[in-house]
């Protein structure tokens, strides 16, 4: 422990006294193993070849998980990183192989890498039953008839399985009807709109199964998050059980959360600017590797993950140590497979000290055993911050974690709280199985595969024995609309063509994002966020690089684009206009009036803001000619009368401020309940909105049909308005600041904006929540 606070009082070394971006120290204590034997269900000879890897005792969870599976139980396996969830699913998949070889498994990651990883580990098992591979895009075709008749665990992934397998499933035939398990691995990141995708490929696969008479068992693996048994039972369609009780051994870990401090600079409304955290991160990363210690830093974008790492190759030159410049690299996406194990072997040996990495990569990279870790901004999820966290601490020497705050809400909100961080997690993992704009094309999928009976809505539904009404108003709609045909025995789908469905986005076709120079294409943009991301005049990054968009042609569906990195951002102004179109579920709390249900959002981009790069200094305001675009989706309101709001010291005047910088903040916090980003979901405050007439505040989600943030904001509104009012008051600054009420993708130009209005106004709301609870 001496080694690590002196790495900490390093890093303080020169900050004025009372200015100490330090608020926070967790310990966490080294946490021994709790083995458990091996189950007597196991095959010695799957034992044997566990322990010749080294593995000679199971953990206490990883026990647990697959006994549950080998019963017959669907089970998810929720711990942290590196403590062995694989064997959780390994042992009794391979226990069924080595009793009938014939028995088949299924494999699905999110990423080809992983599963790569995967196929090795298995493979360095090196049991005589075992035919395992990877059947992907990249899978040769004439590999591809050896895998479907003679492999017996399959690894691919969600998009493979609903474009490959199940069209086809008469060819996969003797697969299904032999399928034991199906393995979903890293399954929190099956989440919102794409998430709901796969929720109902995986009914379509457990109905194409039940033809074939086989009935897999689930086993899912998954990072740490709230309410593993219900997202998991809910991705899948089937009751799931949850082991979250870790029993793996780590070392002991110091986590330090950091603010970087305010500086002289002014922002938009002349708001203070903090001191920017891969700026920060830079110099801490310096100090580290003076020190010695091996350290990764983990930086948003890859732009970032550079300027991160030459910011701390400089700070060593200017401290005279150039040969320790040297041994501090990027970590970046654009790399081959081969430069990034040679970068991650020169880690391992301690020739490279210091790397800056991208967020993209935290799946992907095979480092471990660091002496420190540094987290430039929160990673979006307490998943990934876990995972990333847990890439410190060698064996069981301590090791240095530390968080530095981005000027972002949920960043100030973490820093200031850190029981939100160190306590039970609140996350939970959401889809929308329902979403009609999910379940329309999924339906006409299955149908395409077999005809949909008349007892099968429920296969559909988002809960198991769940109300099918959705299913079946969306079947009744797809007949009307001569989609699918209904007969007696059920709905039938009689196109030639098959369906044609992209699970990865929303409907409407993407914006192709084109480089004129190249005819390249640099990426794609949802057709819902083209209008206020790829407009002309548009700063877009992809994985970090800058381009400028010089015209966005919207009947085309193309954007083009060109390579520059001007020294500003940009961001949309726009104008949303929100009607209700009904209630779902609505309660009273007191004079409020809460409700989650159906929405129309009108959204017209009207121009867009320039913002000097360095300082979020605001430049200029550019005007833009787009047509208004309509959403149908699902949101979170609630109501607060007026009368009570004056009675509380919120005259009529001071309700736009307030309600608008409540809802921002709101916004920030969401998705430390939700999995989503708060790019995923919009928002709407008014002080008197025409359907309530009332003060309102609503909270939607960003696609089609909703994906879920929404619903769960409703459910945790108590909680999410509390931290929300928390991560407000804790900000220093005086009338707001972007760490606190202030959105990068405000439409209004953050005007009117009142903190403390904000503070008054949450503070009235919550206490008629906690009243009516
Ligand atoms: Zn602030
Ligand atoms: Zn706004």
């Amino acid at each position: 422990m001496d080694r690590v606070r002196h790495l900490l009082d390093r890093l303080l070394a020169g900050t004025p006294p009372g200015e100490s971006p330090l608020l926070h120290v967790e310990e966490l204590p080294t946490r021994p193993g709790r083995p458990a034997t091996w189950p007597a269900w196991a095959p010695p000879e799957v034992v044997a070849a566990f322990a010749a890897r080294g593995v000679t005792a199971p953990w206490t969870h990883q026990v647990a998980a697959a006994t549950a599976a080998w019963e017959g139980r669907s089970v998810i396996v929720s711990t942290g990183t590196a403590s062995g969830k694989s064997l959780a699913y390994q042992l009794p998949a391979l226990a069924a192989l080595a009793d009938d070889p014939r028995a088949r498994v299924l494999y699905l990651s999110p990423t080809k890498a992983l599963a790569g990883d995967q196929l090795g580990s298995l493979e360095s098992l090196d049991l005589p039953f075992l035919r395992a591979a990877t059947y992907d895009g990249d899978t040769p075709f004439e590999e591809r008839d050896w895998v479907r008749a003679h492999a017996n665990w399959v690894l691919t992934n969600p998009d493979m399985v609903h474009r490959g397998l199940l069209p086809q499933h008469g060819r996969w035939a003797s697969f299904f009807r032999r399928l034991r398990f199906v393995v979903i691995d890293e399954c929190h990141t099956y989440r919102g709109v794409f998430g709901s995708h796969v929720a109902q490929v995986l009914r379509r696969l457990r109905r194409v199964c039940a033809v074939y008479g086989a009935r897999p068992v689930f086993v899912l693996a998954s990072a740490t998050a709230a309410d593993a048994a219900t997202s998991a039972t809910r991705l899948t369609g089937v009751p799931v059980e949850a082991v979250t009780d870790d029993g793996s051994p780590h070392s002991a870990v110091t986590f330090a959360l950091w603010e970087p401090p305010l500086t002289a600079l002014k922002g938009e409304h002349d708001a203070p600017v903090r001191r920017a955290a891969g700026a920060e991160a830079g110099r801490l990363l310096a100090d580290l590797v003076i020190e010695g210690a091996r350290t990764l830093a983990f930086v948003r974008s890859r732009r970032g993950s550079e300027q991160t790492a030459l910011s701390a190759q400089r700070h060593l030159t200017e401290a005279g140590a150039t040969d320790l410049a040297e041994r501090v690299a990027a970590y970046r996406a654009g790399y081959l497979a081969e430069e990034r194990r040679a970068l991650e072997a020169s880690l391992a040996s301690g020739r490279l000290l210091g790397v800056a990495a991208t967020n993209a990569l935290e799946l992907g990279m095979d480092i471990a055993g660091l002496d420190a870790v540094i987290l430039a901004g929160f990673p979006g999820r307490v998943a990934s911050l876990w995972q990333q966290a847990g890439r410190a601490g060698r064996g069981l020497d301590p090791a240095l974690v530390v968080f530095v705050a981005r000027d972002d809400p949920l960043d100030t909100y973490l820093v200031h709280h850190p029981q939100a961080l160190f306590g039970r997690p609140v996350e939970a993992t959401v889809c929308d199985p329902e979403n009609p704009y999910v379940l329309a094309p999924q339906l006409c999928a299955a149908a395409a595969e077999l005809p949909i009976g008349r007892d099968e809505p429920a296969a559909f539904v988002a809960s198991p024995g769940g109300s099918t009404e959705v299913v079946a108003s969306v079947l009744e709609r797809l007949t009307a609309d001569r989609v699918l045909r209904a007969r007696p025995q059920g709905w039938f789908w009689t196109s030639h063509d098959r369906p044609v469905i992209d699970i990865r986005g929303t409907g409407g076709g993407p914006v192709s994002v084109v480089d004129t120079a190249t005819g390249a294409l640099v990426g794609t943009v949802d057709r819902g966020a083209a209008d206020g991301t790829v407009h002309a005049g548009a700063v877009y990054l992809h994985q970090g690089r800058a381009y400028v968009v010089d015209r966005l042609d919207l009947d085309e569906g193309v954007a083009l684009v060109h390579d520059e990195s001007p020294p500003w951002t940009t961001s949309a102004r726009d104008v949303t206009d929100i009607a209700i179109v009904g209630a779902e579920r609505s309660r009273r709390a007191g004079p409020l009036t809460v409700a989650v249900g159906t929405v129309d959002v009108t959204n017209q981009v009207v121009g867009y803001i320039r913002r000097r790069l360095a300082t979020g200094e605001l430049i200029d305001e550019q005007p833009l000619d787009l047509p208004p675009r309509q959403l149908r989706t699902t949101a979170v309101w609630y109501v607060v009368p007026q009368d009570e709001l004056d009675a509380f010291g919120l005259p009529f005047d001071a309700v736009p401020g307030a309600a608008h910088a409540a809802e921002h903040a709101a916004i920030g916090l969401l998705p430390l309940f939700a999995t989503c980003d708060r790019w995923d979901i919009g928002g709407v405050s008014t002080a008197l909105h025409p359907d309530t007439g009332q003060p309102t505040v609503f909270v939607y989600d960003g696609h089609p049909g909703g994906a879920g943030f929404a619903e769960r904001g409703h459910d945790a509104l108590g909680e999410w308005l509390d931290a929300t009012r928390a991560a407000i008051r804790s900000c220093e600054c005086i009338s707001g600041c972007p760490s606190c009420v202030q959105s990068p993708k405000c439409g209004n130009g953050n005007d009117p904006l009142d903190k403390a209005g904000a503070v008054t106004w949450l503070d009235l709301v919550l206490r008629h929540l906690r009243d009516a609870s």
